[in-house]
């Protein structure tokens, strides 16, 4: 469903992604692993239009997503994303903030993308929280209702930025769980994560980034039973 080719990110001289390749395929869970400052969030923020990228080609469902009558805006309900920080929008109540692409920038009737809404927000287990507004809310509830908002969107791909990272121990599981179960359904997903365990369990895939390379590309049990190179030992012995 997705394939990144030769992906070439700079700020100035300074390479952040030096060729990536990989791809996607639907119903398949990949994670990207790496040490800090290796560039997973510039990949995944390329996969969205939100860095320039200066060479190398993205593309999505065949279709090149590199040239200049890409409509990011419609990308990006294809491809949602979910980043640590939850950005809700304060002023707004849980469903107004669900709601605000859906009903703007894809002009669905109310009435469907309320039911939509609804039953995402069961599955969640928040649905008794629609009217409030996200102070009101712990930061697990406020990530899941990031979460929530980003699939109302019905995107093909998910993309998830350590969505655990600034969350208490005891919010982890909840937003976890929420993702596993997403897994569960044959969502398509790229997750950021310093989780291992959650990594193991469930990608199918697991790339290995460092300085800007995949090092590593591999199946999750292969990875995690034995990875190849030095560094993603050191990497995982450090976490375990
Ligand atoms: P972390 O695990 O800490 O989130 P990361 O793997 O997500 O790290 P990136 O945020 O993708 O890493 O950053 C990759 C490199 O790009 C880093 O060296 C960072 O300093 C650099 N970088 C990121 N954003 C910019 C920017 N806007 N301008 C210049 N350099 C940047
Ligand atoms: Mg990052």
């Amino acid at each position: 469903i997705l394939q990144v080719k030769g992906l070439i990110k700079k700020y100035g001289d300074k390479v952040v992604l030096n060729g990536i390749d990989f791809e996607v395929e639907k119903g398949k869970v990949i994670a990207i692993l790496g040490p800090s400052g290796c560039g997973k969030s510039t990949l995944l923020r390329c996969l969205n239009g939100l860095e320039e990228v200066q060479g190398g080609d993205i593309l999505l469902e065949n279709e090149s997503l590199i040239n200049e009558s890409t409509k990011w805006q419609e990308v990006r309900q294809r491809i949602g994303m979910v980043f640590q920080s939850y950005d809700l929008f304060p002023n707004l109540s849980v469903m107004e903030n669900i709601l605000l692409s859906p009903l703007k920038v894809q002009k669905r009737k109310r009435q469907e993308a309320e039911r939509k809404a609804i039953e995402l927000l069961e599955r969640v287990g928040l649905v008794e929280r629609a009217n409030d507004y996200p102070r009101q809310l712990s930061g697990g509830q406020k990530q899941r209702i990031a979460i929530v908002r980003a699939l109302c969107i019905n995107p093909e791909i998910m993309l998830f930025d350590e969505v655990t990272a600034s969350l208490d121990p005891e919010m982890v599981r909840e937003v976890l769980e929420v993702i596993a179960q997403l897994a569960e359904q044959g969502m398509t997903m790229l997750i950021v994560t310093h989780e291992m365990n959650f990594a193991k369990l469930v990608a199918d895939k697991v790339i290995f980034m460092d300085k800007g390379n995949i090092i590593e590309h591999a199946s999750s049990e292969q990875f995690f039973l034995k990875p190849q190179t030095e560094r993603a030992q050191q990497f995982l012995n450090i976490l375990q």
